[in-house]
């Protein structure tokens, strides 16, 4: 499987570290090693010290696709979660300037957190809150309904580079609200009422 991140999706988050609004969808990949799921431990590694927590909607794919049409993206999902894209921010600074990848930062192990994932169903998937809680604390909250690039588009877009395959993941942004994450902190993620992940940073 792969993980399929985007990013800048939200245009206050795009603000808050000074990009430009995107007028497509800008794309980049973890690998399945990148995978953490719910309920355990993260370990800060040793290369960086300022690594941050981005809370995001995420898909799985259940349905081989390619150059799918948006009206047709809901065939290929039927459940989804909310995780965490870390984000050794330092590092992707100092590659943001130099024009390089971003994998080192993004993509390493345990990089991507998954949580539960519930049926899309009686969800209304165009204007669902979720949330991050840090220490006990609201540290994230978002909306899907002020995302720049709908799930049903970036399905579409996504199709036309990459084969989505069963099993696949699409991480679909951050709200504003990114924070570096210390040792001991206790991170909690919730859509709507439900909870969805919880983690402990080591
Ligand atoms: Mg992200």
């Amino acid at each position: 499987m792969k993980i399929i991140c985007v990013g800048r999706n939200y245009k206050e988050h795009a603000r808050e570290l000074n990009n430009d609004i995107p007028k497509e969808p800008v794309l980049f990949l973890k690998p399945d090693t990148a995978l953490l799921r719910s309920g355990g431990e993260f370990y800060i590694p040793e290369f960086t010290n300022d690594l941050h927590h981005e809370v995001e909607i995420l898909v799985k794919i259940s349905k081989v696709g390619k150059y799918i049409q948006p009206e047709f993206s809901k065939n290929y999902y039927s459940e989804i979660s909310l995780g965490i894209d870390f984000t050794a921010r330092d590092i992707q600074n100092k590659l943001k300037e130099k024009g390089l990848p971003w994998e080192k930062s993004k993509a390493f192990d345990h990089s991507a957190l998954v949580g539960k994932f519930i049926p899309k169903e009686n969800l209304n998937l165009s204007n669902l809150h979720f949330s991050l809680i840090k220490n006990g604390k609201i540290q994230q909250k978002g909306n899907t309904s002020d995302m720049i690039f709908s799930i049903d588009r970036l399905i579409s877009y996504i199709s036309q580079f990459f084969t989505l395959k069963v099993g696949d993941l699409i991480f679909t942004g951050t709200p504003a609200g990114v924070s570096k994450v210390e040792e001991n902190d206790f991170l909690e993620g919730f859509i709507e009422e439900e909870k969805i992940f919880d983690l402990w940073i080591r």
